[in-house]
């Protein structure tokens, strides 16, 4: 890079930081707002939005003209119900006709989701949500007592990283003051680096999915290592189990923090020291729907990122379940509240009677098996359910393998109907996704 070039990212990095900081400062002070504020100032960004898709988005100009809303008048608020929820087949469809055709969509990154075993997307994500997350995560981090300055530690996604790092990434790590090391694959020997980048760069934040945070946590408490800096570990992009949260929060000595959001709609909710999940209402409009098929059920987190300008998703349909919680957290925070234990998209099991089985309950199947590394329950058709297993070959692995299937097959008929069929296979390595996440429960009849 030539001195103009660097000089140059050099200004656009500090303006942009500047930009984040004093996001930070408007999150930090709204996050004590009342919850009527929150929902008052969130429903005027919905309407801005949606302003800007009626006039911006042909998509939008379209379908505001089918079926006669305006979102200019007074009765913006009942007609919201009226618009169809945006699935991710119609952003496959009419990609080109939900981006903007103002300079927000020029100036946007090209984005993409969904790994091996979802539903791909891609998606243009507007330059400023980088700032809003950005800002976001440190004021996630500050509730678990992070301050400027500290480092945090991602390990995330996937990639290759030179461990220990080159100099310049070094000083470019210790600058920024966060470090990412890719999870796509790891053993022994990468838990023996990410030992020595915690004691060396001592991160008081650590961002990482909770499969991977788990495994790196059972290697630690195995070693006899104890971990001192960590203040925090927030997880994401999982389904965080009881067992990970006890392990992690053993090990590194503080609270997990479970973090909510998608690279489509990102930020959407995140735990606060009191362990409740508060919804961001001010970046997100979320709504809870009943499933059609099961009412009484968990129902369909269906929400609207406020801040997308580039290709806006008006009630964009994630594919996760959840519900809304009443009450207020005696955090004083006004962020209304959430539960989010229930389920992401195609990891819920189909039974044959049309009922929907929800992950908690293949995971519990296994409690207390010790001899299970990791494992990975799939539907392959609606009678026949594959399970298979790293384990951590014992002699006698045979037997345990048909111990277990006798354990659990009349638990697995009693709730999905006496027809079902289980095969279990042990197997050197589950394949992790694109982008190193761990898939518990995969249900292949609902891929596409
Ligand atoms: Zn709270």
């Amino acid at each position: 890079m030539n001195s103009a070039l660097k000089y140059l990212s050099s200004v656009i990095f500090h303006l942009r930081q500047k930009r984040v900081l004093q996001l930070e400062k408007e999150f930090s002070s709204r996050q004590w707002w009342s919850t009527e504020d929150l929902y008052r100032f969130g429903n005027e960004r919905t309407r801005s939005l949606a302003i800007h898709a009626a006039k911006n988005v042909p998509y939008y100009r379209e379908l505001f003209n089918s079926i006669n809303i305006d979102p200019n008048s007074m009765s913006f608020s009942d007609d919201w119900n009226r618009l169809p929820i945006l699935e991710k087949d119609t952003l496959r469809a009419k990609y080109n006709d939900l981006v903007s055709q103002t300079d927000h969509s020029r100036k946007a990154r090209p984005n993409h989701s969904g790994g091996s075993t979802g539903k791909p997307v891609s998606f243009l994500s507007d330059l400023r949500l980088y700032e809003i997350m950005a800002a976001n995560m440190r004021l996630i981090f500050s509730w678990a007592g992070w301050k400027p300055g500290e480092m945090v530690l991602h390990l995330w996604g996937g990639g290759d990283k030179k461990l220990p790092l080159p100099f310049w990434e070094h000083i470019k790590a210790l600058l920024n003051g966060y470090l990412v090391l890719p999870v796509y694959s790891y053993d022994e020997n990468v838990f023996i680096r990410w030992w020595e980048v915690l004691k060396k760069y001592q991160p008081t934040i650590i961002y990482a999915y909770p499969s991977v945070a788990a495994d790196f946590s059972r290697w630690l408490e195995g070693r006899g290592y104890r971990p001192k800096s960590v203040k925090g570990v927030f997880c994401s992009a999982e389904v965080l189990f009881q067992d990970h949260r006890r392990i992690i929060e053993k090990v590194f000595n503080c609270k997990v923090y479970n973090q909510y959001g998608s690279r489509e709609t990102p930020c959407v909710a995140c735990e606060c020291p009191e362990g409740n999940m508060h919804l961001f209402t001010d970046l997100n409009r979320v709504e809870f729907l009943d499933q059609p098929e099961n009412p009484s059920g968990p129902k369909r987190i269906i929400i609207t990122p406020h801040e997308n300008y580039a290709q806006p998703f008006l009630r964009y349909d994630l594919g996760d379940f959840g519900a809304p919680k009443e009450g207020m957290c005696p955090c004083g925070r006004g962020y209304p509240l959430m539960e989010m234990n229930l389920g992401r998209q195609n990891d819920h099991i189909n039974t044959q009677d049309g009922r929907i089985i929800y992950p908690s309950f293949f995971i519990h199947l296994l409690d207390g098996k010790k001899w299970i590394r990791r494992f990975q329950f799939r539907q392959l058709k609606p009678d026949n359910l594959d399970l298979t297993l790293e384990t951590d070959s014992p002699l006698d692995i045979q037997e345990h393998v048909g111990h277990l299937s006798s354990e659990i097959l009349p638990k697995l008929q009693s709730m999905m109907g006496s027809g079902i069929r289980l095969s279990v296979r042990v197997v050197p390595l589950i394949e992790r996704t694109i982008s190193g996440k761990h898939r518990f429960v995969i249900n292949e009849l609902e891929k596409k």
